[in-house]
């Protein structure tokens, strides 16, 4: 971790050039890597010498890129991935697999939710879904013999519940596993869950990070800090991989042996990476995010007090407002602003939100969030479509939410519109 301050951190970190070389994080459009020997070559295959020879598992851009966002969490190393997804996916298949459970919130994105509780269940891995506000029994009672993690979200997209992270960190803790934690609506600069006990911490950098809805994409930041030799539910990662000749990632890579074998074993596999292209425009949203985020919570915050004292409206919920249940846990994890996601309801229900929506000019209706564009979307008939009733309400999600992502346009002219619309 370097010294800088976030701030700094995130123009600086990652990538230092040296004597001559680019001062911009130089796109490394190749697959291949030339050596001078065969030997060379080999000695990188089996994990003996490190360097690049192939970009399905390492590439300069991709690393550079990845590098600063381990030190925006304050992480010992991180990989890119291809996706928010693809992120989500490793950093759970990386010490699961068929026979084994996994707790999770219950308040996630719709996609990780499909991913755990259909795609992942069909490859033998369990879930119990449990409430964010469960209390510290309830949460002790869902752990099993085969439970390998505990998975949850900073601000829950799109419910935007507050996860008490030490509470959930403190209980995977005790029953010996890691607490994986996705913070892509806080970003590092409004939260960072290492500093609260989370053990890996991933991203779908499609969201802020990249910031201006260029590139989809995802990170794994691993902390280091968990202690996988501890008991021996990590097999994985304690005992010889039969793909390397045997290594030992614990014995061999110490606290970067979680991040090392997502990238040599489950990248080598299954092969999620972003092309180098798409990495550099992630750098260059990283390099305004210190920038962008506030200036998205004072937005959202204004707009969430508009909308409070609006008689058209429903219910607001915005972690930030003191009226909501969340505010506490706000102020602890997100002192300086949450995000710049709003939820609400409409007076009149479904067809008043879908008659609201349809009403705005500057917010766009698209299936993104968290962009420097003002944007809305309706959860229950898209991005959560497949839910049924009953899961909608586990999410947190009502027929009437509205998501409204709001950008760092000057807030008079997304107040206006919102204004606009609602009289029409
Ligand atoms: C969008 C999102 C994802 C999935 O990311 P993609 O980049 O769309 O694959 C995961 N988690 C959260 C909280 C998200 O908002």
């Amino acid at each position: 971790m370097s010294d800088y301050k976030i701030n700094t951190k995130c123009i600086q970190s990652g990538y230092t050039p040296k004597n001559g070389e680019p001062r911009v994080i130089p796109i490394v459009q190749s697959t291949t890597f030339k050596y001078e020997t065969s030997e060379a070559m080999g000695r990188l295959f089996d994990l003996e010498d490190t360097g690049y020879f192939y970009t399905r598992l390492q590439n300069p851009t991709n690393d550079y890129v990845a590098a600063k966002i381990a030190d925006l969490e304050g992480g010992v190393g991180a990989m890119l991935t291809s996706s928010g997804q693809a992120a989500s996916f490793f950093s759970v298949f990386n010490i699961a697999s068929a026979g084994d459970h996994i707790i999770s919130s219950s308040e996630i994105y719709g996609g990780t939710f499909n991913l755990f509780n259909v795609t992942m269940r069909k490859l033998g891995i369990d879930f119990t879904f449990i409430s964010p506000d469960a209390s510290d029994e309830e949460i002790n009672a869902a752990f099993k013999e085969n439970t390998k993690a505990v998975f949850g979200e900073t601000i829950s997209n799109p419910s935007l519940t507050v996860l008490d992270i030490e509470r959930f960190a403190n209980a995977a803790h005790a029953h010996g596993v890691p607490l994986i934690v996705d913070n892509t609506f806080a970003t590092p600069i409004n939260c960072r869950p290492i500093e609260f006990g989370a053990d890996i911490v991933i991203h779908s950098t499609t969201k802020y990070m990249d910031g201006h809805a260029t590139s989809v994409g995802g990170v794994i930041v691993d902390s280091g800090n968990f202690d996988w030799t501890q008991n021996d539910k990590f097999p994985g990662l304690t005992t010889p991989d039969d793909s390397y000749h045997g290594i030992i990632y614990t014995e061999k890579f110490g606290k970067a042996a979680y991040i090392t074998k997502a990238c040599t074993q489950l990248m080598r596999d299954l092969g999620s990476i972003p092309s180098p292209h798409n990495a550099f425009l992630l750098n260059l949203g990283l390099e305004t995010l210190f920038l962008r985020m506030p200036r998205h919570c004072e937005n959202a915050m204004k707009v969430a007090t508009y909308l409070e004292n609006n008689d058209k409206i429903a219910w607001v919920n915005y972690p930030d407002l003191e009226s909501n249940r969340f505010n506490a846990l706000q102020k602890k994890y997100l002192p300086n602003g949450s995000c710049g996601v709003v939820s609400f309801g409409v007076k009149g229900g479904m067809e008043a939100a879908m008659k609201f929506m349809n009403s705005l000019k500057l917010a766009a209706v698209v299936t993104h969030v968290a962009d420097c564009r003002t944007c809305v979307l309706h959860p229950a008939s898209a991005t959560h479509r497949q839910l049924t009733p009953e899961q909608l309400k586990e999410a947190g999600i009502g027929e009437d939410l509205i998501r409204f992502s709001v950008g760092i346009e000057d807030v008079e002219d997304i107040i206006a519109d919102i204004e606009q619309a609602l009289n029409a």
